[in-house]
């Protein structure tokens, strides 16, 4: 029963984290974490300029720029430089 009950939660966990995940052609930002960030350092980090961050005085949330992601040459610094761990690239 305990296992069963364990087996719910860990799929209501998976469900909830994987809607906050907004997925674009390659990237992917769990924006759920952005919401605590205070840096936003992936900004400042893609030299490329893909990444734009909203509502950084409430809510942040950061966007790619789709007309940039091709752009995009897969150094990885944006993943290393948010210290949240929002970023994956494909
Ligand atoms: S992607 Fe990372 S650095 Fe950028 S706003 Fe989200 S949490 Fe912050
Ligand atoms: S991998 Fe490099 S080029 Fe691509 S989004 Fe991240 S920092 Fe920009």
């Amino acid at each position: 029963m305990i296992n069963k009950d364990l087996n719910l939660v860990n799929t209501m966990n998976d469900t909830k984290s994987q809607a906050s995940i907004e997925s674009y052609k390659f990237h992917h930002i769990d924006t759920s974490k952005c919401l605590k960030c205070e840096k936003f350092s992936c900004e400042e980090a893609c030299f490329r300029g893909i990444y734009h961050v909203i509502n950084k005085d409430t809510e942040p949330k950061c966007i790619v720029l789709k007309e940039r992601e091709d752009r995009c040459v897969k150094c990885h610094i944006c993943t290393t430089a948010c210290k949240l761990e929002a970023i994956t690239i494909d």
